[in-house]
């Protein structure tokens, strides 16, 4: 970990020179974290008519109650008053931008009953508070359709306002923004198993490197599909390798793995970490593997 800590702090210190020199120029918005975990669909509908004038966002296409999670570090505060927006949250990003979540859950059930407050555990993360700093990737709320989007499918609408100052369209800074496997828990542990077929098995680094379909992750049991991501796996010999039906393969075969095998690998608990949310080359350590 000391590593990473160099540059960070220069990366503060760059930050801070930046905002403090006199005639700066506006501070730029950072690489993001994509806003929703798991499937999204978005184009570039920013400036798009609309009733009330131009489409001040791009929508992004999700599931019902999928994560939506902090794209930079900042604080969030709720915001309930709007009965277009309906529940939504703004995002004080540590870069100086603002970002609105719109149109976040109020429903109970899949039914769009319209039932849910805009409470934390229902539009809000669960346990998060009004106000709360959040790091990059931590999960904020749940994706919904309230507000004018009853009747449109379940969406996030997302804004970002350089300096906190006019929306500008997110479709370039969603195209760049990595993406996570799973949220990010800065106190909790995770693990995940991850569906797909094997590309490269490496004997002597031990790792396997899996093109990986469909993903679950816990807790949450929050499914992904269609992912269609390599994950680079680390496979300490401990690790107990099978097939389907149960027996067992010495952990030593493990480069005798060929290219295309179905395989399910089930990762070790773990603190759910930004490195390891993103896939992180050799960041998530195997547990289990059964190899179709
Ligand atoms: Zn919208």
């Amino acid at each position: 970990m000391r590593r990473l800590l160099t540059p960070v702090v220069l990366a503060l210190t760059a930050g801070l020179a930046a905002a403090s020199a006199p005639g700066a120029a506006v501070p730029k918005v950072p690489q993001l974290i994509f806003p929703v975990v798991g499937k999204a669909t978005y184009f570039d509908d920013f400036g798009a008519a609309r009733g009330q004038g131009g489409h001040q966002g791009n929508d992004l296409m999700t599931t019902w109650r999928s994560p939506a999670v902090a794209v930079e570090a900042g604080k969030v505060k709720f915001h309930t008053t709007s009965a277009r927006a309906g529940c939504m949250l703004y995002l004080y990003g540590a870069s100086g931008t603002t970002y609105l979540y719109i149109h976040l859950n109020n429903d109970l059930t899949a039914k769009n009953d319209n039932k849910g407050k805009c409470v934390a555990g229902g539009s809000y993360w669960n346990g998060l508070k009004d106000g709360a700093r959040v790091a990059a990737g931590q999960p904020i709320a749940y994706n919904g359709n309230s507000g004018d989007a009853d009747q449109a499918g379940y969406h996030l609408h997302f804004e970002v306002h350089p300096a906190g100052g006019a929306a500008v369209s997110p479709f370039a800074y969603l195209n760049r923004a990595k993406k996570l496997l799973f949220p990010v828990q800065p106190d909790a542990n995770f693990t995940a198993a991850l569906r797909g077929n094997v590309v490269k098995a490496d004997g002597v680094a031990r790792s396997l490197t899996l093109m990986v379909d469909r993903l679950q992750s816990w807790p949450g049991g929050l499914r992904i599909t269609d992912l269609k991501r390599t994950v680079q796996l680390s496979v300490p010999p401990s690790v107990v390798i099978s097939n389907p039906l149960g027996a067992l393969i010495a952990s030593a075969q493990l480069a005798k793995l060929k290219k295309g095998q179905p395989a399910v690998a089930w990762t070790a608990i773990a603190p759910a970490t930004i490195e390891a949310a993103l896939g992180t080359p050799l960041m998530l350590s195997t547990e289990r593997l059964v190899i179709g």
